[in-house]
């Protein structure tokens, strides 16, 4: 049994997310305690527990301690490869928490088991801390793809948090895995950008307030307007959300800031503007939020390279969790602020 200290490093969720993910495509059964010990409200919250619930269900795992609260989990993976035949698995969060943190703990060993899988989660589509839709769909998994992986998502229904939690009223996502493996590539050049797109989402707001963001958008950063895009969408709750992305060929970024009670619309597209010419002023391809999400597919692959900025604390404890399981080198080569990661 592969023991993990949850108060390590960062001490949050992603230690519990990896840990799921490699206990599973190991076939290691996993003991974490003390998990999420450095947050304001330690142990499970309903998101986790639908993590925990979500992996077992991949793989027909015996659980003790995956309930709302908990803060000691043991989890024996029933079967760490496909069957061949089709999987479904349809999981209500219950509540607006984030989808994609579902999706990212049974993401990469879906893709492992090499079986077909579609998965529907219903729940949060943009939550703050945690990757919107259009991050997964439109940065991580093309990365995915080029790796070998057949995965595509399709957004069913908005989900915003606070809202909220009747199932029908919540966001929902089905992700489809076909079979291909995971095989390295290296990200490692910054290119031009060759195509730029600033959408700003608003649910149950007036227009003026997207409005004004592009408007921000395009004065800061020269963009032009038809590469702005303001969306008007149902939703469960009152909500505004701001992504700007940028493609650099080998990998794209997508910065997202949410709208706030109080905060004006100009304050808003502002953060998000600095944050986008913060990563350019890097010239890396991969950002913060994608470093630390490409470090368990391309440990999974046996190998991979990719150039980002300093790596987050988020990343480092990733780090930590992935070599508690594999056996796989992982070389962080830091200069004048860029990091250079090599695996395998
Ligand atoms: P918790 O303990 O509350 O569950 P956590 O430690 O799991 O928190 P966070 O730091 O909130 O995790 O990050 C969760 C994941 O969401 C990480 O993979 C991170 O890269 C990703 N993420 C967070 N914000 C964004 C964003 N704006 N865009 C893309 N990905 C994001």
């Amino acid at each position: 049994m592969v023991e993990v200290d949850g108060a390590r490093g960062e001490g949050g969720g992603q230690i519990l997310r990896t840990s799921l993910a490699l206990s599973i495509i190991t076939g290691q059964p996993l003991h974490i305690r003390n998990i999420r010990a450095n947050r304001a409200k330690p142990g499970l919250r309903r998101q986790h527990a639908t993590c925990v619930l979500a992996a077992a269900r991949l793989c027909d795992a015996q659980v003790v301690g995956g309930e709302v609260n908990s803060r000691d989990l043991e989890f024996r993976p029933g079967r760490s490869t496909g069957t061949g035949a089709p999987r479904v698995l349809d999981i209500d969060i219950g509540s607006p928490g984030a989808i994609s943190l579902v999706l990212q703990t049974i993401l990469v060993p879906a893709i492992a088991m090499g079986e077909q899988l579609t998965a529907t989660i219903s729940g949060g589509t943009h939550n703050p801390l945690a990757p919107p839709f259009d991050f997964l769909d439109r940065v991580f998994l093309p990365l995915l793809r080029a790796m070998g992986a057949d995965v595509r998502l399709e957004l069913n229904r908005y989900g915003f948090a606070p809202g909220e939690g009747r199932s029908d009223s919540l966001g929902s996502v089905t992700m489809v895995i076909g079979s291909g493996a995971l095989r390295p590539i290296d990200i490692l050049d910054a290119r031009p950008v060759t195509d730029r797109r600033a959408t700003a989402l608003s649910c149950r707001l007036p227009s003026h307030v997207a409005e004004r963001e592009l408007a921000v958008v395009m004065h800061e950063l020269g963009w032009e307007r038809d590469e702005l895009l303001a969306r008007d969408v149902r939703g469960n709750a009152i909500a505004n959300v701001l992504m700007l992305e940028v493609n650099r060929g080998a990998a794209r970024e997508l910065v997202t800031v949410h709208g706030e009670k109080g905060l004006p619309a100009e304050r808003v597209a502002k953060r998000a503007c600095d944050e986008l010419a913060a990563f350019l002023a890097l010239e890396v391809p991969v950002g913060e939020h994608l470093a630390d999400q490409l470090l368990l597919p391309m440990a999974v692959a046996g190998g991979g390279r990719f150039r980002t900025g300093p790596l987050s604390l988020h990343a480092t404890t990733n780090i930590d969790t992935i070599q508690q399981f594999l056996d796989v080198p992982i070389r962080c080569d830091e200069v004048s602020g860029t990091t250079t990661v090599s695996i395998g």
